[in-house]
C-alpha cells in the first residue's frame, strides 16, 4: 500500500520502510509482479513525415499501469529495470507487442514503421534472438522496425555494440540515434554503424525559437543528417513555430505533441485514419 503523491510527484514512498535498499526492494517485487499481472502498456507517439503530411512512424513508450498509482511514466521505472536485470524480460515484451501492433495495422493498409527503445542492457546475443523471432512470429518485414539507442549505448562497448548492430543491419532492421547531441560521443560511430536516423533531442527544441545557441545545434544536427544521408527527426514539437522551424529546414519527420500526444493503440488509428486518408484524397 503505497502511499498516494500528486500526480507530478515520481517519488514512490513506502512510509513503513526507512532505507533506500528496503524500497528499492519492494520496488523490484512490484515490478516482477507487474510483469506477470500483465500491468505495463504501451503508448503510441506519432511521427509526422514533413513531405507527405502523413504519419508514417510512431513510437513505442512504455508506461506501467500501477494498481495504486495509475499510470506511471518510465522515467520512474526504467532505470530500476535497467539495474535489476528486469529490462531485457520487459524490453522483450516491448518489442513483441509494438511488432505485433505494428503489423496489425500494417493489415488495415497502413504501413507504418515502428520505433523501439532499448536499454544498453539489452545489447545481447539473447536480444538479437528474440529480434528475429518476433519479425518472423509477425512477418513483419525489418525495414518497418526502428530501434531507438543513445549515444551511450553505441559508445558503450565498441566491440560488442559493433557485432550486435553489424547483426540488425545483416537482419535489415534500421536504427535511430535518440536523444541525439546530448550524449558524450565521438561522431565516428556514425559512420561505422548502420545508423538510419538521428532523434534531435527535445532540450534543443524547448527554446529554439528564442535561443539562438539551440537553433544553431538543431540547423548543425540538420546539416549533419543530410550530409550522411540520415534521416533527422526532431523531438518534442510543441508548438507551429517551432513545427515551421523544422519544416522549413528539411527536417524529415516531427514527433511532439503538436502532431499527438503518446496514446493508446487505438486512438493512434483513428488518428491516422483521419490524417492519412484525408492526406490521399
Ligand atoms: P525518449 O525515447 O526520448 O522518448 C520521448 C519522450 O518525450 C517521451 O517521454 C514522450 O512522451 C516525450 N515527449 C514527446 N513529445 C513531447 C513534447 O512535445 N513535449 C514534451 N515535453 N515531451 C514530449 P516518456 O514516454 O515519458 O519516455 C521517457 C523515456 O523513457 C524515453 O525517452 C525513453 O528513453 C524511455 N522509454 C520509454 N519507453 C521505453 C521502453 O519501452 N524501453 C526503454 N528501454 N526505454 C523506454
Ligand atoms: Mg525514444
Ligand atoms: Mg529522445
Ligand atoms: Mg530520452
Amino acid at each position: 500500500n503505497a502511499k498516494r503523491h500528486g500526480p507530478g510527484q515520481s517519488r514512490y514512498y513506502l512510509p513503513e520502510m526507512n532505507s533506500r535498499g528496503d524500497e528499492l526492494l519492494a520496488l523490484e517485487t512490484d515490478l516482477r509482479r507487474a510483469l506477470e499481472r500483465e500491468e505495463f502498456v504501451l503508448h503510441y507517439q506519432p511521427q509526422l513525415e514533413v513531405t507527405t503530411g502523413q504519419i508514417t512512424a510512431v513510437e513505442a513508450l512504455i508506461r506501467w499501469q500501477h494498481p495504486h498509482r495509475g499510470l506511471v511514466p518510465p522515467r520512474d521505472f526504467i532505470p530500476l529495470l535497467e539495474q535489476t536485470g528486469l529490462i531485457e524480460e520487459v524490453g522483450e515484451w516491448v518489442l513483441e507487442t509494438a511488432c505485433k501492433q505494428a503489423k496489425s495495422w500494417h493489415s488495415e493498409g497502413y504501413p507504418i514503421r515502428i520505433a523501439v527503445n532499448c536499454s544498453a542492457r539489452q545489447f545481447q546475443q539473447h536480444f538479437l534472438d528474440s529480434v528475429r523471432r518476433i519479425l518472423q512470429k509477425y512477418a513483419l518485414h525489418p525495414s518497418y522496425l526502428e530501434l531507438e539507442v543513445t549515444e551511450s549505448v553505441v559508445m558503450q562497448d565498441m566491440q560488442s555494440t559493433t557485432y550486435i548492430l553489424q547483426r540488425l543491419k545483416e537482419m535489415g532492421v534500421t536504427l535511430a540515434i535518440d536523444d541525439f547531441g546530448t550524449g558524450y560521443s565521438s561522431l565516428a560511430y556514425l559512420k561505422r554503424f548502420p545508423v538510419h536516423s538521428l532523434k534531435i533531442d527535445h532540450s534543443f527544441v524547448r527554446d529554439i525559437t528564442n535561443n539562438e545557441e539551440d537553433a544553431a545545434i538543431a540547423e548543425t544536427i540538420l546539416l549533419l543528417g543530410n550530409s550522411l544521408k540520415l534521416e533527422v527527426v526532431a523531438e518534442g514539437v510543441e508548438t507551429g513555430t517551432q513545427m515551421r522551424f523544422f519544416q522549413d529546414r528539411h527536417c524529415h519527420r516531427i514527433q511532439g505533441y503538436w502532431i499527438g500526444r503518446p496514446m493508446p493503440a487505438n486512438d493512434l488509428f483513428s488518428l491516422m485514419a483521419g490524417k492519412n486518408n484525408s492526406q490521399a484524397r
